[in-house]
């Protein structure tokens, strides 16, 4: 299986060509299908894995798709990660997948001014990666709108749990739609990853790899 065999957009396929990835890892052979088709995934997969370009690829062509249909407001992805390096390394991932197509990816960090990150926001970005402290006051000051996330992705969930994000993760639920696609990723499994993880999708499609 190749990427060009996937029903992606061309786009995409071009920019997956360009960054020398000619045929999907074993992660992304298994997550991508199942989260091109909407379901819950939750996926054991460690760095270095190219477990960011499998949620990356499906997500950017949903929402890409989406926009070329119909126009669409607000925030469609909330990626959700432990820390700033990490924001910054998903944040590239995705604007380089989704080169010249519609979708508009921006992380949000804390740590460096918040003007420069408000004017971003008002202009409209369709993905957004962000660490918990600096979004939540942005929601809080009315800067960062949820209520239109349609998929959230939950990356190295271990990671925050260990760094005690917990009640961000139960909080942030409370600002997205009901009936959204959660995209669990987590580093390493225990018992208490598995309570978190089967708290937040019931019906997930699992992988480990
Ligand atoms: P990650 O596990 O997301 O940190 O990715 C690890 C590395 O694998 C990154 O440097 C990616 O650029 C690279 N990568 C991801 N997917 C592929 C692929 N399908 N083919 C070749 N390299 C890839």
């Amino acid at each position: 299986m190749k990427f060009d065999d996937y029903r992606i957009a061309d786009e995409i396929k071009q920019n997956l060509q360009t960054a020398g990835y000619k045929k999907p890892t074993d992660i992304q052979f298994k997550a991508i299908p199942p989260i091109l088709k909407g379901e819950d995934v939750l996926a054991i997969a460690q760095t270095g894995t190219g477990k960011t370009a499998a949620f990356a690829i499906p997500v950017i062509d949903i929402i890409h798709k989406q926009k070329v249909s119909k126009r669409t407001d607000g925030i469609k992805c909330l990626v959700m990660v432990p820390t700033r390096e990490l924001a910054f390394q998903i944040t590239e991932v995705f604007q380089k997948i989704g080169k010249h197509t519609r979708v508009q990816t921006y992380g949000i960090v804390g740590g460096v001014a918040q003007d420069p990150q408000i004017a971003k926001l008002e202009k409209g970005i369709d993905i957004l990666v962000a660490t918990p402290g600096r979004m939540f006051d942005l929601v809080n000051q009315g800067h960062i709108k949820l209520t239109s996330v349609h998929t959230l992705v939950l990356d190295e969930a271990d990671h925050m749990l260990d760094l005690g994000f917990i009640k961000d993760i139960e909080d942030v639920i409370k600002y997205i739609p009901k009936n959204h696609q959660t995209l669990f990723f987590s580093a390493t499994i225990d018992e208490k990853i598995k309570k978190l993880a089967y708290s937040l999708v019931h019906k997930a499609i699992r992988i480990q790899i």
